[in-house]
């Protein structure tokens, strides 16, 4: 059976051959324990920290504020459940915004059910939230800050330095979800005035099951794995050939921003260009990464998807695809239950060709147009 064609770099992305490269010799030969006091785990240990600096570069932070997990979904774990829980916190409110990833709004839900205080905030149609509403929320008990990047669903990207103005104006500690923006567009922890940051390796053309957690310097989390204290304050023996395939992920996202970016925008503009059929984009246009485009089709609203068999993309985000659920951003933007379980997304980058794009529009332009015809 041949494949469908991906298009779903929101859910993950493929992994670069150069990364694969960077992993296997230490997933094969160089499997001595990085935490080791001898000439296998000194080797290792070297490869950790290089990858733990070509991260901190790419983000303006030092190398020891990086400290390795599993991936966003601990880092934001960690993050929000770590400030909150911090020795001598005195402050107990959570804000955050209604377009958050699950494992941000989820983690919050959990603490508000044990105490914690919550806001979540509305965003406006375009997906952006109105800096207004935001300001209006904060006070002296605000603990945290939390908006993430790039939005996974809809691409768009909240302004984030002045986010992080308005949270340290009150004594807020900034966490940002840096899931889908870390790597592919730029971050600076200082200019943006971030505290806490989550990274992950699998949107950035890196293995899966490894990130990273930037801690501001002086900015006190507990932990949340106990144990030999391999990572000041996360335990567990790291895996050293991810986090080789993060740490070259990083680099070559480094050296590659602008041209992936500007591929991403060719594909875009190619990929509505060529659709000929009524279409709404959905969260705003201009400030989105372009690797990501949300569709609906005004007249359809049965769920398209089933009759896109030779396209592998999602409606909504990959864990909305398990529960059938209509996506709660899409909901937050306004769009009615029945269009946004209607709606597309696609997420294409740095290996899709223009005439994968080109055979992506076409399919969807007949799928749409067939059921138009029926309908009328
Ligand atoms: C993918 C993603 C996550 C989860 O990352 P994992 O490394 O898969 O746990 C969290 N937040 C956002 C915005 C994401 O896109």
């Amino acid at each position: 059976m041949t494949m469908p064609l991906y298009l779903d770099y929101g859910a993950t992305t493929p992994l670069d051959p150069a990364v694969a490269d960077a992993m296997i010799p230490w997933g094969v030969d160089g499997f001595g324990n990085p935490h080791s006091a001898h000439l296998w785990g000194y080797k290792a240990k070297a490869t950790v920290e290089l990858a733990r600096e070509a991260i901190a570069r790419l983000v303006n932070a030092p190398p020891e504020s990086i400290a390795f997990t599993s991936g966003a979904t601990e880092s934001n774990n960690w993050a929000i459940k770590g400030l909150l829980t911090a020795p001598g916190q005195t402050r107990r409110r959570i804000v955050t915004l209604a377009t958050e990833h699950s494992s941000v709004l989820e983690t919050a839900q959990y603490l508000a059910s044990i105490g914690a205080l919550l806001t979540i905030v509305p965003v406006r149609e375009t997906g952006l939230v109105d800096l207004g509403d935001l300001e209006r929320a904060l006070g002296e008990d605000v603990a945290l800050v939390s908006v993430m990047a790039v939005n996974n669903e809809i691409g768009v990207m909240q302004d984030l330095a002045a986010i992080g103005r308005l949270a340290h104006g009150v004594g807020a500690v900034f966490h940002v979800d840096a899931a889908q923006g870390f790597g592919k567009v730029p971050i600076d922890v200082e200019a943006m005035a971030i505290d806490l940051m989550s990274i992950t390796a699998h949107k950035i053309h890196g293995p899966k099951g490894v990130g990273a957690l930037y801690r501001r310097p002086f900015t006190v989390i507990t932990p949340l794995l106990h144990g030999g204290g391999q990572e000041d304050g996360r335990s567990g023996t790291l895996p050293t050939a991810l986090i080789a395939g993060l740490g070259e992920a990083a680099h070559i996202a480094g050296t590659r921003m602008a041209a992936d970016h500007a591929h991403a925008l060719m594909l875009r503009n190619r990929l509505l260009a060529r659709l000929a059929v009524p279409v709404q984009v959905n969260g705003a246009l201009d400030r989105r990464w372009p690797g990501n485009l949300n569709l609906s089709f005004p007249g359809v609203a049965v769920p398209l998807l089933k009759q896109l068999p030779g396209l592998a993309i999602s409606s909504g985000s990959a864990c909305a695809a398990l529960t059938g659920r209509a996506s709660h951003v899409l909901t937050a933007l306004g769009l009615p239950e029945a269009t946004a379980k209607a709606s597309l997304r696609l997420g294409f980058g740095r290996f899709t060709t223009a005439d994968e794009i080109d055979a992506a529009a076409d399919q969807i332009n007949a799928a749409v147009q067939r059921h138009l015809a029926e309908r009328a």
